[in-house]
């Protein structure tokens, strides 16, 4: 059994926020971080080890220095890792992105006891679209938001988390499972982590490696590929301070719904 775990290197925004002039983020000048969901993903994966000393393995698409990444991961624990990175690949939107991830999780291999993991959402592109879109291209059932995750055998049980409620679903394995920041709390490396990282294998497949997946199109992977397009990119003003109701009797109450029949909110 193994999990194959996706994990994508994105700027960190809690620092400077850098934008081209052209509207794109500056990320050559930004610090990276692994995506937040990811880290969760990756400690879920981990966790399932632990109990059953089952292999993971850590895949990412991404320009060569997201391998410092993959190594982090390999001194958290994971066994081996995947990039996938080439020039051809630049400039993928998800359709595309998720293409060149299927491509590479279909190269590993996925049988019939295996697990593959990702995060909900990318801090950066947001679109919470690649996770899915790689289910759909390996055929595997899916189930997202995952606030947690229960092995037994070939069943995975798990609890999603929804806006008003959560929803328990059981699948078989082979699946693919999203999941959010509720689900754990990642591990730090450990120092005896960091130098074996170095010792575990890191695999580099290039456009060459992928091109004659059945799961890749030539077609629509990399900038000119990719079906969709950014056409603009801007700040959103900012908003007012907005306004402050002090007390919790009747009187205020009255006060907050008059306002807000005045707005037409209610
Ligand atoms: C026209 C266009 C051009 C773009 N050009 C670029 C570009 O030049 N450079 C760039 O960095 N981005 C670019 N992007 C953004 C890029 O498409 C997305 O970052 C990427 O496809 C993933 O989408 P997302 O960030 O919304 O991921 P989400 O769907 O929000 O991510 C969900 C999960 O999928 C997995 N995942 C997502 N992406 C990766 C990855 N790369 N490797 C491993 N796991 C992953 C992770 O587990 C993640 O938590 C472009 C987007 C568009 C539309």
């Amino acid at each position: 059994m193994k999990i194959i775990v996706s994990i994508k290197q994105v700027p960190d925004t809690s620092g400077k926020v850098s934008v081209n002039p052209d509207g794109t983020l500056d990320r050559a000048s930004m610090q990276t971080i692994t995506n937040p969901d990811d880290m969760n993903a990756l400690e879920a994966a981990l966790k399932i080890k632990d109990e059953t000393g089952c292999k993971v393995i850590v895949v990412t698409m991404g320009p060569a220095p997201a391998a410092g990444m993959l190594r982090e991961a390999l001194a958290m624990g994971a066994d081996e890792a995947y990039i996938a990175s080439a020039r051809e690949f630049g400039g993928s939107d998800t359709y595309a992105t998720s293409q060149i991830l299927a491509a590479t999780i279909n190269t590993i291999g996925v049988e019939k006891d295996d697990i593959v993991i990702c995060g909900r959402q990318a801090i950066d592109g947001d679109t919470a679209q690649v996770g899915p879109q790689i289910a759909e291209k390996l055929h595997l059932p899916q189930i997202t938001y995952a606030a947690d995750i229960q092995k037994d055998g070939d069943t995975i049980t798990v609890r999603r988390m929804l806006e008003d409620g959560y929803m328990t679903i059981k699948t078989k394995t082979p699946c693919l499972i999203t999941c959010i920041k509720e689900l754990n709390t990642p591990r730090y490396m450990s120092v005896s982590g960091v130098f074996e990282a170095y010792s575990k294998p890191l695999t580099t497949f290039n456009y060459e490696s992928l091109k004659d997946d059945p799961l890749i199109d030539k077609t629509t992977i990399g900038l000119k590929g990719s079906p969709t397009n950014i056409f603009k990119s801007f700040t959103p003003p900012q908003k007012g301070a907005g306004i402050m109701l002090e007390g919790n009797d009747r009187k205020t109450c009255d006060k907050l719904a008059s306002m807000l029949i005045e707005k037409h909110i209610i």
